[in-house]
């Protein structure tokens, strides 16, 4: 593999990598797919996916993704279970250090994704595998007939929270507004649950517990408007807040917003480098579903083809 030149390479390996690779592998360009950290993407930590088109009774999000694993191989991707720790975009074909060799591209396809955000408090990350999770999928059958937390007012808290109500006797969504942010049906849907129950204006100050001895055991929670703090048992707290793009290897090469989202030509995949295109959500920070970030590979797997042939 080591100072190899390939015509496509792709970052990433959620519903816009694989579909970036299916539609470059059709192309007969050979595409290379490094899968990162996560193999799967975000999806391998979901439940059920009802809205994905083509899937009319849903499927599990991992089960997905080995569908998608197994189409764009099946056209002959060549798969890289690892990590690039660097890339050089400055001289063409990039290039990409990855383990102790370096691979080199002619374009380059980011699809990269983004990773949930946490509170930032320091006994989050004390306790984080201890109580504390960003994943309900991965985590809440821990929590067999015992009582969570769910930080967040958005989709993915309301859908921790339900999930969540499969195992534990009763759930708390903590938001630090009294507005959820979530679409209506998921809303709804929370709010039918006779297990969850909506802690309004209130964040979580102190998550209390001891790592590899109890586990959590309470958080204390403070109320927005009136500066009140308040002490509540729970065994767990699920952080469903959000997401940052996994950009930070792009830093200073391409241009991105403040929040990290790279920026791509409207209506393309195209970024601010010639040949460096991106898909999915590490440039979307409005849309973020499985069919728009499949939608964008699809996208960037034509613009790389198209900016091949017309250099050659
Ligand atoms: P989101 O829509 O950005 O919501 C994040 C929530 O966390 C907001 O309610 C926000 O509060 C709160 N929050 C952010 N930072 C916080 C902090 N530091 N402390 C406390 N609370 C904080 O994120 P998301 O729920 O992950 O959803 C992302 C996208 O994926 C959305 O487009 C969503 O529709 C989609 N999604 C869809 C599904 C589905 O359809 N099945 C499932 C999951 C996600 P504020 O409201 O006050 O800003």
């Amino acid at each position: 593999m080591a100072d190899e030149k390939h015509r496509v390479v792709i970052l990433g390996s959620g519903p816009a990598g694989l579909t970036a690779a299916l539609y470059s592998a059709r192309a007969n360009l050979q595409p290379v797919l490094i899968e990162g950290p996560q193999p799967g993407g975000q999806l391998t930590i979901t439940t059920e996916v009802e809205n994905y088109p083509g899937f009319e009774k849903g499927i599990m999000g991992p089960e997905m993704m080995e569908i998608f694993h197994r189409q764009a191989e099946r056209f002959g991707t060549k798969f890289i279970d690892g990590e690039v720790t660097a890339v050089d975009l400055r001289k063409h074909p990039f290039e990409l250090s990855f383990d102790k060799s370096t691979i080199n591209a002619e374009t380059l396809i980011i699809a990269t994704g983004a990773t949930a955000k946490l509170l930032g408090i320091e006994s989050e990350k004390r306790l984080m595998g201890y109580g504390v999770s960003a994943c309900a999928t991965c985590d809440g059958f821990f929590f067999k007939d015992k009582e969570a937390l769910v930080v967040g007012g958005g989709d993915t808290a309301m859908e921790e929270a339900n999930f969540l109500t499969r195992y534990v006797t009763k759930v708390g969504v903590v938001h630090r507004r009294d507005q959820l942010r979530a679409s209506k049906i998921m809303q709804d849907r929370a709010q039918r649950n006779p297990k969850i129950r909506f802690i309004w204006d209130s964040s979580i100050e102190k998550i209390y517990g001891e790592a590899n001895k109890t586990g959590v055991t309470g958080a204390q929670l403070k109320n927005l408007k009136t500066g009140k703090l308040d002490d509540v048992k729970t065994d767990a707290v699920f952080v469903a807040i959000g997401h940052q793009p996994n950009t930070h290897l792009f830093k200073g090469q391409l241009e991105m917003d403040e929040l990290g989202y790279l920026k791509v030509k409207p209506g393309t995949s195209y970024s601010s480098i010639d040949g460096v295109f991106v898909a999915g959500d590490a440039a979307d920070r409005v849309y973020r579903q499985a069919v728009t970030a499949a939608g964008t590979g699809c996208i960037a797997a034509i613009d790389a083809e198209r900016w091949l042939e017309s250099r050659e």
